[in-house]
């Protein structure tokens, strides 16, 4: 079924004329003084258009500095009337809706931990009803597009129109160089399937570490993100939740002037020629891999046909052991990456298995006529 999702687009919403959109500030609000002092050197840079603070903080584990609550959106209301940025904040049940649209916040985001529940997200849309809000849903920490679709469209449903997700990163149990894993296909295809909704990074979360920013947000940028939410401190070594991924005011502005803002459409026409005929040939590579995949699966048909008549088990370890060796080494050897390989080729060899097994299963015990 088609997403139910509605947005305004993103050239409609305040700040979203500039790209990147920025969304910035601390992870937590911690003092009065550490707010407005990070507010206003945030407000200088004169690049951002909504200060984040999280006010109420999911942690981990308990004992951990668990957000000031109410106070801090009362610090957040005076960055709004003093530096003139745009306020955002976390809301992870209906109270914090209710509270935060007492306090005038502007823009009201879901965390990784709240939107795969959909109980509460369905609590969160209810309380949003007819509000006239920014409202960005992160993706949940499962690698689950469906669950991050129907989150929005639960918000989506209760009028939001200035609507947008995030994308954070998913939480792993190996341990990999970023604290999330980014999966980019699943933004990717989020992208394709509600192609009018703005789709921010957050850096932060997927980095885990100050030392990654940068390249992450260039590969949103050069993958055609709408905007960043960066995570900045006036000191972050000492700041009260995610310490290592957070950078001071002027980090940030340095990173930003880094940053190469990549255009989607070629505006030499020439090149618009060059890449058409590249990629009409992509389009016949991609046309010869399925046909040479159906007659690979043809013949995957063949062997079910005989191991049916011999009685032979469809699963051979060690015939496919020696697959994967043979074309790691072949791939390698063409610059494949080991991953791509790997996921491929389980994939191949997980549709010659249904193939085989389809095979085995229909009526007939002889061998039929290959066409
Ligand atoms: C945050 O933005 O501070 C936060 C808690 O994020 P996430 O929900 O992505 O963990
Ligand atoms: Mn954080």
């Amino acid at each position: 079924m088609a997403p139910e999702i509605k947005t305004k687009m993103a050239k409609d919403w305040k700040g979203f004329n500039k790209r990147p959109f920025l969304i910035a500030g601390p992870c937590s609000a911690e003092t009065e003084q550490q707010v407005m002092e990070t507010a206003k050197q945030i407000a200088e840079l004169d690049q951002v258009t909504v200060y984040r603070a999280g006010i109420w903080k999911p942690r981990t584990r308990p004992h951990s500095f668990e957000g000031v609550g109410v106070d801090g959106l009362k610090w957040l209301r005076e960055v709004k009337q003093e530096t003139g940025l745009m306020v955002g904040t976390e809301v992870a049940n209906e109270k914090h809706v209710y509270e935060a649209l007492k306090y005038g916040i502007d823009m009201l985001w879901i965390g990784a931990r709240t939107s795969v529940n959909p109980f509460t997200v369905q609590e969160i849309s209810d309380a949003l009803n007819g509000v006239d809000v920014m409202v960005l849903v992160k993706n949940p920490i499962n690698p689950d597009l469906d669950l991050w679709i129907g989150a929005i469209e639960r918000v989506a449903r209760a009028g939001i129109t200035r609507l947008g997700a995030i994308h954070r990163g998913f939480s792993a149990y190996e341990k990999t160089v970023y604290r999330n894993q980014p999966n980019w296909q699943i933004p990717i295809e989020l992208r394709r399937r509600v192609p009018d909704l703005p789709i921010i990074c957050d850096p932060s979360h997927i980095s885990g570490a100050r030392e990654y920013l940068h390249e992450i947000s260039q590969k949103a940028m050069d993958l055609n993100f709408d905007g960043l939410m960066i995570e900045s401190h006036i000191n972050p070594d000492k700041a009260l939740s995610d310490s290592a991924q957070q950078v001071t005011p002027n980090d940030l502005k340095e990173l930003l002037s880094r940053l190469i803002l990549r255009s989607p459409v070629p505006s030499d026409p020439r090149l618009l020629d060059i890449l058409g005929e590249l990629r009409q040939q992509i389009d016949v590579f991609d046309d010869t891999l399925i046909d040479i995949l159906e007659k690979r699966m043809k013949i995957a048909e063949t062997i079910g046909q005989y191991k049916k008549e011999n009685n032979i088990t469809i699963l051979q370890t060690t015939r496919w052991d020696e697959i994967i060796k043979k074309v790691m080494v072949n791939g390698q050897a063409k610059g494949l990456s080991k991953e791509m390989i790997d996921t491929i080729f389980k994939a191949i060899h997980q549709e010659s298995i249904n193939h085989q097994i389809k095979v085995m299963n229909d009526g007939s015990s002889g061998r039929s006529e290959t066409k």
